[in-house]
C-alpha cells in the first residue's frame, strides 16, 4: 500500500480545522474563527476544538480539553492542526502558545499566520524555541479566506467593505424620474436579509434615505440587526435608530473604533461610486434583472480589478460577487 504524502495527511486535518472554525461564525466576533484538531502518531484524531464566542476558550484549549484521560499519553507523540497562527499574548486567556509547549506535542501545523499586530509570528516563534516543529502555511489561501473580515481590519485598519446593488439588464438602478425600481424577487431579497444578518453595519447617502425609506433590517432573515448609518452633513430629519456620519472617513473611523468588522453599503449610485472611486471595498455584490426599462440613475462600474469569485441565478435574476484581489 502506498504511503500517504504528509502533505495530503496535513492538508485533511486542516480541512478538518476549517470546518470546526465556521461553528464560530455568529459568535467570535471580533475575534477571528479558528479550529483546531490533535492527531495522535498513528493518526487517530484525539483531541477537537474550535473558538466558540468571544471570551471564551480559544481552540486550542477546547481541543486539549477535549483529550480523554486515557489519551493523554499519547501527546507526547502527537500533532495539533490549527488554522490560524496560536497566540502568544494574555488576552482574555492565557497565551495558547504556551499552552502547546506545556503539553508537549511533537508537532504544530497552522494555516496561516495571524495579522494580529500582537501576534504575527510571535506565536510560532514562541513554539519553536521550545524545540517543537511548526509547519506554517497548509491550506494558507483557505485559512486567509475563512477570517477575510478579521485579516482586513487588522491590516487595513477599517472594517471589511461590502458594496451591494440591484439593476436592471440595461444598467439602471432607478425608473425614469428617479423613481425606485423593484429589482430583486421575493427569494433574492430574502439573501440580501441574510446579507444584511451577516454583517455589523449598513450604511446609505441621503439621498437613498430619502428616496427610498429603507428599513435596512432583516426582517426576512433571522439574525441580529446591524447597525444603521446614513451619509450627511444634516443630522435633522434622520429617521431613530440612523446614525448620521458627515462623511466616509468619519463612518469608517467610528466603526473602526466600535471593532465592527464589516461594513455593507446599500447605495445610492452617487455614495457606492465614492467608495468604488477611493479604493474603499473589498466585496461586491451585483444583481442584475433579465429585462431593461428606460430608466434613470446609471448603476456604477465594477471596478476593473474586481475579480469574479461567484455567480449565480435565482428567479432569472443573476447575482454576481466579485473580489478584490489580494495584492491591491
Ligand atoms: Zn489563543
Amino acid at each position: 500500500m502506498d504511503v500517504e504524502p504528509q502533505k495530503a495527511i496535513d492538508e485533511r486535518y486542516m480541512r478538518r480545522c476549517l470546518q470546526l472554525a465556521r461553528n464560530g461564525r455568529q459568535h467570535v466576533k471580533p475575534n477571528p474563527m479558528v479550529g483546531a484538531v490533535i492527531v495522535s502518531a498513528d493518526g487517530r484524531i484525539i483531541g477537537e476544538g474550535y473558538h466558540l464566542c468571544c471570551g471564551g476558550a480559544h481552540a486550542e484549549v477546547n481541543a486539549f480539553a477535549s483529550v480523554r484521560p486515557e489519551d493523554e499519553q499519547l501527546l507526547p507523540g502527537a500533532t495539533v492542526y490549527v488554522s490560524l497562527e496560536p497566540c502568544s499574548h494574555w488576552g482574555k486567556t492565557p497565551p495558547c502558545a504556551d499552552l502547546i509547549v506545556k503539553k508537549g506535542v511533537c508537532r504544530v501545523v497552522c494555516g496561516c499566520i495571524d495579522p494580529f499586530a500582537e501576534v504575527r509570528g510571535r506565536g510560532v516563534r514562541r513554539i519553536r524555541e521550545a524545540g517543537i516543529e511548526v509547519t506554517v502555511g497548509v491550506l494558507e489561501q483557505e485559512c486567509l479566506a475563512l477570517n477575510r473580515r478579521f485579516i482586513t481590519v487588522n491590516t487595513r485598519r477599517r472594517p471589511y467593505i461590502l458594496l451591494k446593488w440591484a439593476q436592471t439588464a440595461n444598467g439602471f438602478m432607478a425608473a425614469a424620474g428617479g423613481r425606485p425600481l423593484a429589482v430583486s424577487t421575493p427569494f433574492t431579497r430574502q439573501l440580501v436579509h441574510r446579507l444584511r444578518a451577516d454583517c455589523d453595519a449598513i450604511l446609505v447617502g441621503r439621498g437613498t434615505l430619502e428616496a427610498d425609506r429603507p428599513r435596512l433590517d432583516v426582517r426576512h432573515w433571522s439574525g441580529p440587526a446591524p447597525r444603521r448609518m446614513v451619509l450627511t452633513h444634516q443630522p435633522d430629519g434622520v429617521p431613530e435608530g440612523f446614525e448620521a456620519c458627515a462623511g466616509i472617513d468619519e463612518a469608517l473611523q467610528q466603526l473602526y473604533n466600535d471593532r465592527c468588522q464589516s461594513l455593507l453599503v446599500e447605495g445610492g449610485a452617487r455614495t457606492l461610486q465614492a467608495f468604488i472611486d477611493r479604493g474603499l471595498w473589498d466585496e461586491i455584490r451585483v444583481e442584475t434583472a433579465p429585462w431593461v426599462i428606460d430608466g434613470s440613475v446609471p448603476a456604477p462600474r465594477v471596478p476593473a480589478q474586481a475579480r469574479l469569485a461567484d455567480v449565480q441565478t435565482f428567479d432569472g435574476n443573476r447575482i454576481c460577487r466579485y473580489e478584490r484581489p489580494d495584492k491591491g
